[in-house]
């Protein structure tokens, strides 16, 4: 817990990531035989095997936020996104701005008093909101300059069985991996093992698709989030998972398909270990499986999916009891390794 609370209130935005790289680094060095970094800011472990196929765990690192683009001659600043922010969730929020040192700051835009009867209509852009940081034009600009980053300023709470966080896409995934490498650490592993904890998956799966390639994976696991759309107004076929029902396996999103074998493989070991687990099908949107599945060669791939309701927002919320299984089912997956064939005939 103190760990993911940790992790949550770290920051970077994709390509920006050394302030969570850090830490990453500092809790995944105990845990495996060797640790690198590339030159994009992967971070690569490593935790030998008897077989020779290699099993890649893909958890990607950054978050989504925004980006300075402009100061204006009265100290307000205009911001761009990193990654896929809803305009809808930037009202009225409060934000850090990494500059010189860390401000803080609320996002601003025309009160409703002011806005004419057209302009009400308007859903606003990410363009039509500013940063102020009440300070006055000489100091912003001393203090900040474009291509500073911005994130969320909102702490971890506890709401009732469930997380709520700014940036559990992909935090909880980095979580369940390393929390998974602390229960094998000491195990005789059956395969090679990788756990990649990766950039800028947000802007496009990048961070993944580069370390993949020297890795060349036979498996590939990515652990992300996933939509839990369980909420009023959704009909039960549109809700892609439901929190509190256990792990989710990705049969599909937008940018991998699962292998059949090994997704039958992943079931058989939750219901072997009674694991409470959920299938996921994502319609839109990827994860570091797709680059699993194709940069090093070819892989079989899946991803375990952490159900989570308002992703990509600055409340996301997750399920206690889903993250236990996801541990879980990790661990279970990883000591099997390599059992199976998953050669598509
Ligand atoms: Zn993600």
């Amino acid at each position: 817990m103190e760990l993911l609370k940790k992790l949550t209130a770290a920051t970077g935005i994709s390509g920006r990531e050394e302030g969570i790289r850090s830490l990453i680094i500092k809790e995944m060095k105990p845990l495996v035989d060797d640790l690198k970094t590339d030159v994009m800011g992967n971070i690569i472990g490593h935790c030998k095997g008897k077989g020779k196929k290699r099993l890649v765990l893909a958890a990607h690192m950054d978050e989504i936020g925004l980006i300075v683009n402009h100061v204006d001659d009265k100290g307000f600043l205009r911001i761009i996104p990193i990654g896929g922010i809803d305009p809808r969730t930037l009202m009225a929020q409060k934000v850090v701005v990494h500059g010189k040192k860390e401000l803080y700051g609320v996002i601003g835009s025309k009160p409703k008093h002011v806005l004419t009867d057209e302009e009400m209509k308007k859903a606003l852009k990410v363009e039509d909101y500013y940063v102020d940081l009440g300070l006055p034009v000489e100091k912003v600009k001393k203090l900040v300059e474009i291509g500073d980053a911005v994130t969320w300023h909102r702490d971890f709470t506890e709401v009732g069985d469930c997380y709520v966080s700014k940036a559990f896409d992909d935090r909880i995934g980095v979580y369940v991996m390393l929390e998974a490498l602390k229960k094998i650490n000491g195990k005789a592993l059956p395969v090679e093992t990788y756990a990649v904890a990766t950039v800028q998956e947000e802007v496009g799966v990048r961070g993944a698709e580069t370390s993949t390639i020297g890795l060349n994976p036979d498996i590939g696991i990515a652990i992300d989030i996933t939509l839990a759309v369980d909420v009023p107004g959704s009909a039960d076929h549109q809700q892609i998972t439901r929190l509190g029902e256990g792990a989710a396996i990705k049969i599909m999103d937008g940018n991998s398909i699962s292998n059949p074998r090994l997704v039958d493989h992943m079931k058989a070991v939750a219901k072997k270990k009674k694991i409470k687990f959920q299938m996921e099908i994502l319609p839109r949107g990827g994860t570091d499986a797709g680059a699993l599945q194709r940069a090093g060669g070819s892989a079989a791939v899946t991803a375990i999916s952490i159900p989570t309701r308002y992703g990509h927002s600055s409340v996301e919320m997750i399920h206690k009891m889903d993250v236990k299984a996801c541990i879980d089912l990790l661990v279970a997956y990883i000591l099997e390794a390599g059992s199976k064939d998953y050669i598509l005939k």
